[in-house]
């Protein structure tokens, strides 16, 4: 049959084994639909989520913007109960393990599969549902912050990427 190898559906369903939210240090890098939907949760502006929850990460030819880490490395939002803003969470978090580097081929799908327990197991997602998930993460993109706009002071380096 045509199509990619994940044409008859892949299983996935969360094991909440915590590995994706915990352990080695990572980034949640976050668009501005991410940072309006969040800040909506909390009930703050979004430049308030920024300074508190935000941190700015060298990609080389720019900077993003990722969730903090607590001195454990876990995420931020991660609590004994799990994910604290599970209804809200970012693209990067809802969209996974639908993402482009893992549905590259079945060898790439098996190795992630080797790290996360709800690989190969639980829910069946129709091939159209996963590139729902994919495109999604693709429409909603990630914040990218230009080097010299990177070193103007916090307020100044977001205001114009949340649309202010
Ligand atoms: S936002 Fe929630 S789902 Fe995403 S890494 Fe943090 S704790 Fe995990």
């Amino acid at each position: 049959m045509e199509g990619p190898f994940y044409a008859k559906g892949l299983r996935f369903s969360c094991s909440r084994c915590s590995a994706c939210c915990t352990g080695e240090p990572g980034h949640v890098f976050l668009s501005s639909s991410d940072i309006k939907r969040l800040s909506a949760a909390f009930g703050v502006g979004e430049q308030t989520f920024y300074e508190r929850y935000c941190r700015l990460i060298d990609l080389g030819d720019c900077h993003a913007v990722s969730l903090t880490e607590k001195t454990d490395n876990s995420c931020e939002f991660w609590g004994d109960e799990g994910c604290t803003v599970y209804g809200a969470r970012p693209v990067q978090c809802s969209s996974y393990p639908f993402w482009s580097t893992v549905l590259a081929s079945e060898e790439s799908w098996n190795e992630e599969a080797k790290s996360c327990p709800g690989m190969r197991n639980g829910d069946l997602h129709s091939r159209i549902a996963i590139e729902e998930a994919l495109y999604a993460r693709r429409a909603a993109g990630i914040i990218r912050i230009d080097r010299d706009d990177a070193k103007l002071p916090r307020k100044l380096a977001i205001n114009r990427y949340l649309g202010h």
